[in-house]
């Protein structure tokens, strides 16, 4: 959970957008949301929107100012999408992400993102230590706020690591194969498709090889090891056979 950062709403004019705000950040297993004075709140549209992320809903707090939703914070970021007459140190979403999210002091992180129409104003972004870019179409480059907040915080997502977790869990319970279990699988494979009459000894080298590379690249897991095992016997005893 990547509580130290606090995403900041200032002035949304539609509710809506604080609700599809706040399941963006569910999404990316984020609650900590904050609100600058939001034309309305609570709001039937603001619940609609979140679709389960109700939670973050209920836990924002709403803010008579954004020098009060921020004083907590060690670091204020401001998202902006528009040039800025006076350049403001910038760092796109992923530098953010990189930057701040394995920091090892866990600072408090404000993310600060403006009103639909308007955005941010020069004296908020007086508040912020750097800008926040979204990079993208130059001519086109206002995001919806809530599609806004979903690319920062999937960048703080994957910077944290925390999809690893699901491509581990995708692999099943059984453990990937050793590299002595593999060298028994093709051992066994080299002599089965040799006793098949498959391979001829001057190419067994390259051939070898070429199959070492596909098997090597796909990771198999014993259980998977198991069934090419009893394919390559299969295939040995119905060859004896005939
Ligand atoms: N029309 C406004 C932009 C509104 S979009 C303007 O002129 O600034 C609402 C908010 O989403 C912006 O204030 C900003 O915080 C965020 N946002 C939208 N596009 C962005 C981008 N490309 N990079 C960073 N933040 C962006």
């Amino acid at each position: 959970m990547l509580s130290n950062f606090k995403v900041v709403l200032v002035e949304t004019s539609h509710p809506g957008n604080i609700g599809a705000v706040a399941r963006a950040m569910k999404n990316m297993n984020m609650n900590q949301l904050r609100l600058v004075t939001p034309k309305h709140f609570p709001h039937a549209d603001a619940t609609a929107r979140a679709s389960g992320a109700d939670d973050v809903l209920k836990h924002a707090s709403v803010h008579d100012t954004l020098q009060d939703a921020i004083a907590d914070c060690q670091i204020v970021l401001g998202a902006s999408a528009r040039d800025r007459t006076i350049s403001w140190p910038s760092f796109t979403a992923r530098e953010c992400a990189e930057k701040w999210v394995n920091d090892p002091q866990k600072a408090n992180i404000a993310l600060v993102f403006g009103r639909e129409n308007s955005g941010l104003k020069n004296h908020e972004l007086d508040l912020c230590h750097f800008l926040l870019r979204i990079p993208c179409n130059q001519e086109y480059s206002s995001l919806n706020l809530a599609a806004a907040v979903q690319v920062v915080c999937y960048e703080l997502f994957i910077a944290s690591g925390q999809q690893l977790v699901s491509e581990i869990g995708d692999q099943g319970e059984d453990p990937l194969a050793s590299a002595e279990q593999m060298e028994g699988f093709y051992q066994h494979l080299q002599q089965t498709i040799a006793d098949i009459g498959f391979l001829q000894p001057e190419r067994s080298k390259s051939i070898m090889r070429r199959l070492r590379r596909i098997f090597n690249r796909t990771q198999l897991d014993t259980k998977e090891l198991d069934i090419l095992r009893g394919i390559l016997r299969f295939s040995q005893n119905h060859n004896t056979k005939n």
